[in-house]
């Protein structure tokens, strides 16, 4: 039994496109790779209508409203995911007053809505074929194996089938994967730097891209298992142990959200541990730890994958699932307590505030 579908639909990926830019106006805290100007650029690169417009005054909301339509916009997502919706008039519906966008905006999402189909449908050929190109690319590559035993290491039963939702975005890539609790997508568009015919027909572009999936399955996983529960609710655990003594070291930094930079640091080092196992096993000369930078999104995911990666590989050479020894052995290991030395006392980031450093 597979538990990956892998699929794709043009009413999610138009959302996903749009969700992207919602998110990156209201987000504005986050570091991303791509960026809103590329999502504006990407839309009139096929002549699909601004949607500038539907995300007016949306940067201008306050940290209040902006937490309100965060949440907001991840119920909707997850309506869209689970495939509440079948006619983009539905959902269009539902994002205008959701979002209080008024009946010119509403026109501006359809308009766009309906180019995005034009482009979709041009190219329907080109996207089916990389459905069934990248499913048995993953068969022929054991992907589907490991996906398996992904699943029995996080101890998520295999009844909690995933879907694989692939995009294709008119010539710009803004993202090359996400995921949520119920699903994880990947982006199947150019990098922006790439001729545009490069687009159609390129098998390369299906290769490349298949460590995106085992990354993104490690988030799925990762966040559907007991470990993220007890991060959550059970103090006693070592989980939540580790998590504790990675949101006093950001603290210690000065981070403002710090409970928040390290339960993303711990889903990270958990997603590229995942696939850097899998790469190993295809390419023997191939070494996660011997990456000049494993993850770019921030440095002490790199301090922590060293950590977690070697531990992982262990288990997963062993068939032993997670469990409370894993954190255990995180928090006992030497080079966890000396990559977040939680030094710093009240009195020193007092003063670093002050020096104007951090
Ligand atoms: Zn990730």
């Amino acid at each position: 039994m597979v538990c990956m579908d892998i699929k794709t639909d043009s009413l999610v990926s138009f959302f996903s496109l749009w969700g992207y830019g919602f998110s990156d106006l209201i987000n504005s805290t986050t570091d991303r790779a791509f960026s809103f100007s590329d999502l504006l650029q990407s839309y009139s690169s096929q002549n699909i209508p601004l949607l500038e417009q539907t995300f007016s005054g949306m940067n201008k909301l306050s940290f209040e409203e902006k937490k309100e339509a965060i949440n907001k916009l991840k119920n909707l997502t997850i309506d869209v995911n689970s495939g509440k919706y079948n006619s983009s008039k539905q959902l269009i519906n539902d994002i205008t007053t959701t979002f209080q966008l008024g009946e010119d905006n509403k026109r501006i999402l359809e308009n766009a809505y309906e180019s995005y189909k034009k482009f979709y449908d041009l190219n329907k050929k080109t996207i089916l074929q990389s459905v069934s190109t990248l499913s048995s690319s993953y068969e022929k590559n054991g992907l589907y194996d490991y996906f398996e035993k992904m699943y029995a290491f996080f101890q998520v039963d295999k009844s909690k089938k995933t879907n694989l939702y692939l995009h294709h975005f008119p010539s710009i890539m803004l993202d090359t994967g996400s995921s949520t609790k119920d699903c994880i997508h990947q982006n199947i568009s150019i990098d922006k730097n790439e001729p545009k015919d490069h687009y159609l027909n390129n098998s390369c572009i299906l290769t490349r891209r298949m460590f995106t999936p085992v990354h993104e399955l490690g988030h799925f996983l990762f966040e559907n298992s007991e470990s993220a529960s007890d991060i959550a609710n059970n103090p006693d655990s070592s989980a939540h142990k580790v998590f504790k003594h990675l949101e006093n070291y950001f603290a210690s930094k000065n981070k403002k959200n710090p409970n928040r930079f390290a339960y993303a640091i711990i889903h990270e080092a958990f997603a590229d541990s995942c696939s850097g196992f899998f790469k190993e096993k295809q390419d023997e000369s191939f070494n996660l730890l011997n990456l000049p930078k494993i993850n770019s999104n921030f440095a002490e995911v790199d301090s922590l994958i060293h950590v977690v990666y070697p531990i992982y590989k262990q288990h997963m050479k062993e068939n032993k699932p997670i469990s409370d020894d894993f954190f255990k052995q995180v928090l006992e290991s030497p080079l966890f307590q000396n990559n977040f030395k939680n030094l710093a006392s009240t009195a020193q980031i007092a003063s670093a505030k002050f020096d104007g450093r951090n």
